[in-house]
C-alpha cells in the first residue's frame, strides 16, 4: 500500500474503466488489479523478498505498468532499465543495484542470456513477452494466471519505491532512491496545480524507463485514467492514438513534439480531444511553442520542469499562461512557478539566495527532494546539502514566483571571461526559419579560452552560413554570445528521452586532457 493505494479505490470507484490499452490489449481496472495481484504473488514465490529490487527491461507496454505495480504491492522496489544501455553497462547496474529480479519484453530477450551469465546479483528472470519463454525464465503471463491474488504489502511513506537512473544527458546516469512518499507528491503535487482530470485518457509515448514516464504512469493511474500505451515514440502512432484513442492528455519532450508537428499527415488527424498537452524535461523555444500552440489551439499546453533526483516535477507552467498575454508578458517562456510543497530558491555559489531577477543555481526543497544517489554518498552530499537539492540548473526567478530556467550549468560557456549560456543563443539561432534544430556548445579557442559554436540541422532544402547566422543573432543577443563557428549537420545526437546529448559533440573538440565535461 501507498503507491498501490489508488488500485484499491479504483476497485471501489471505477472497475470497469479501462486501465490499459496496448498492442490490442484491453483491460479494465478489476483486470488491472486482479493481474497485479496474482503478479506480485508470483514475484513473492519465486522468493522476492521485501525491498528486494526489480529490473525492468522492456519497451513501453501494459505489462510494464502491471511490473511496476505489481513490484510495490509484493514490497519490492523497481528499477527501470535504460533501453539504449549494452549488456555490460545493464550488467553493471544490475549488480549496482544489486537487483535479483530482472523483468524482459521480447524486443530485449535476446540479452537475456548475456545477462544471466554475467549479472552476478540476478537469479531469477521473467519474460514478459508473447512468444516462449526462453530457458530458464519464467513467464510472466504464467505467472498471473496460475496464481491466486496476493494481499497487498503495506507500506510506510519513506520505503524506497523505486532507484530510477537519471537521464545520462550531461554523463553516466546515476541512480536515485524515491520513496514512496517522493513518488506520491509528484502526482499530487501536479494534480493541485494543473487541475488535471480524474478518469482521463493518457497516452504514453515518453520511454517509462525515464522518471517522466513512470511518474507519469503512476498519477494516471491514481486518477484512474485509462492509459494508452505505445511501444515507442512515433510521430505516427501517437497522431493515430489521441485521434483513434480519443487522448486527452499526454506528455512529450520538445523534440517529440517538433516530431509530430512536422509530420506530413499532421494536419489530416483529429486531434481535438487533447485537452493537456504537458511537455518539459528539456529547454522548450519560443519557435516550436509558437508552432505548436497555432497548430494545436486547443490542446492546452502545460509545462512541467524538474528532475530525476527531485520524482520530477517543481514547477508548472499552467494552461493559462500558454496565451497570447503570457506570451507579451514574458511568463511562457518560464518554468511555471513551484508545487504547493516545494520550496524554490536562487542562490549564488556560496548558497546565499540572490535578489530576484538574478541568476544563480536552482535549488529545491521538500517532499520531492530524493532519498540519495544509489551507492554514491559523496555524489549525494554534494547534491543534496541541508535539505537543498542542487540542481544544476541556470535560473532566475521574478517577483511573482516565475522561475526561469536559463540553462544547466554545465553546458554554460566561458568566452573572453563573459559567461554564455548556451540556451539563450539556441533560442536566437531557432528563430531563423531555415534552422530545424540547434545545439550550442563552447569549443576550444586560443584567444577566447572557449568560442561559441553552433551546430545546426537545416529545414529541407534550405541553406546556412555563418554570416546570416551572426546577423540574425546579432538582433537578438549580445556580441559576445553570437556563434563565432558553425556546422551544419543531418541530424543532432538525442538521449532516448529525447534530449540533446551536448557531450556528444563536445567530445568531437576537446581532447581527453583539456575537456570540459566528462
Ligand atoms: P543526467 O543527470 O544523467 O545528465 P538529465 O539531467 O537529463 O541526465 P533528468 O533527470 O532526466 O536527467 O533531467 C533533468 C534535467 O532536465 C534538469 O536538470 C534540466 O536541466 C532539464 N529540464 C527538465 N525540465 C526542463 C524544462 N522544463 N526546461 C528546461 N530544462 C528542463
Ligand atoms: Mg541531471
Amino acid at each position: 500500500m501507498y503507491l498501490t493505494q489508488p488500485l484499491h479505490k479504483a476497485l471501489i470507484e471505477a472497475p470497469e474503466k479501462t486501465a490499459t490499452v496496448c498492442s490490442g490489449r484491453r483491460h479494465s481496472y478489476r483486470e488491472f488489479v486482479s493481474r497485479v495481484a496474482r503478479l506480485a504473488a508470483g514475484l513473492k514465490q519465486l522468493g522476492l523478498n521485501e525491498g528486494d529490487r526489480v529490473a525492468i527491461l522492456s519497451l513501453n507496454s501494459d505489462r510494464y505498468a502491471e511490473a511496476i505495480y505489481a513490484t510495490f504491492w509484493a514490497g519490492g522496489v523497481i528499477n527501470p532499465v535504460n533501453i539504449r544501455w549494452s549488456p555490460a553497462e545493464i550488467i553493471y547496474s544490475l549488480d549496482d543495484c544489486d537487483s535479483t529480479f530482472l523483468i524482459v519484453d521480447d524486443t530485449f530477450s535476446p540479452m537475456i542470456i548475456p545477462l544471466m551469465e554475467g549479472s552476478k546479483s540476478l537469479q531469477t528472470v521473467i519474460y514478459a513477452g508473447d512468444g516462449e519463454a526462453p530457458a530458464k525464465t519464467h513467464n510472466f503471463e504464467d505467472l498471473v494466471r496460475d496464481n491466486e491474488e496476493m494481499e497487498d504489502t503495506l507500506r510506510s511513506k519513506d520505503d524506497l519505491a523505486a532507484v530510477m537512473y537519471t537521464g545520462g544527458t550531461t554523463g553516466k546516469p546515476k541512480g536515485v532512491m524515491l520513496s514512496h512518499m517522493n513518488l506520491f507528491s509528484n502526482g499530487l503535487g501536479s494534480q493541485a496545480v494543473a487541475n488535471m482530470p480524474i478518469r482521463s485518457v493518457t497516452l504514453h509515448a515518453a520511454p517509462t524507463f525515464h522518471v517522466a514516464g513512470t511518474g507519469l504512469i503512476l498519477q494516471a493511474v491514481a486518477r484512474h485514467s485509462t492509459n494508452v500505451i505505445i511501444p515507442m515514440f512515433d510521430p505516427k502512432a501517437v497522431l493515430e492514438a489521441i485521434q483513434n484513442e480519443k487522448v486527452i492528455e499526454t506528455f512529450l519532450v520538445p523534440t517529440m513534439l517538433r516530431m509530430v508537428l512536422a509530420h506530413p499527415e499532421f494536419g489530416s488527424y483529429d486531434l481535438s480531444g487533447l485537452q493537456h498537452m504537458m511537455y518539459g524535461a528539456s529547454p522548450m523555444d519560443s519557435t516550436l511553442l509558437s508552432k505548436a500552440r497555432q497548430a494545436m489551439p486547443k490542446a492546452g499546453f502545460l509545462q512541467a520542469y524538474g528532475m530525476t533526483e527531485l520524482s520530477p516535477t517543481v514547477t508548472i507552467l499552467t494552461k493559462d499562461w500558454h496565451t497570447d498575454e503570457g506570451f507579451e508578458s514574458g511568463k511562457m517562456m518560464s518554468a511555471g512557478r513551484p508545487l504547493p510543497m516545494v520550496e524554490i530558491r536562487i542562490v549564488d555559489g556560496e548558497d546565499n539566495t540572490v535578489p530576484n531577477g538574478t541568476r544563480g543555481e536552482i535549488v529545491a526543497r521538500g517532499p520531492v527532494v530524493m532519498q540519495g544517489y544509489w551507492n554514491k554518498p559523496e555524489q549525494t552530499a554534494q547534491a543534496l546539502r541541508n535539505g537543498w537539492m542542487h540542481t544544476g540548473d541556470a535560473g532566475y526567478m521574478d517577483d511573482d514566483g516565475f522561475v526561469y530556467v536559463v540553462d544547466r550549468i554545465k553546458d554554460m560557456i566561458v568566452t573572453g571571461g563573459e559567461n554564455v549560456y548556451s540556451a539563450e543563443v539556441e533560442e536566437a539561432v531557432l528563430q531563423m526559419p531555415q534552422v530545424a534544430q540547434c545545439a550550442v556548445i563552447g569549443v576550444p579557442d586560443e584567444d577566447w579560452g572557449e568560442r561559441v559554436h553552433a551546430t545546426v540541422v537545416v529545414q529541407e532544402g534550405e541553406d546556412l552560413n555563418l554570416n546570416d547566422l551572426m546577423t540574425h543573432c546579432k538582433s537578438l543577443i549580445a556580441n559576445y554570445k553570437i556563434p563565432r563557428s558553425l556546422e551544419v549537420r543531418d541530424e543532432l545526437p538525442v538521449s532516448p528521452a529525447g534530449k540533446l546529448l551536448k557531450y556528444k559533440l563536445r567530445e568531437e573538440h576537446w581532447s581527453d586532457r583539456d575537456r570540459k565535461v566528462s
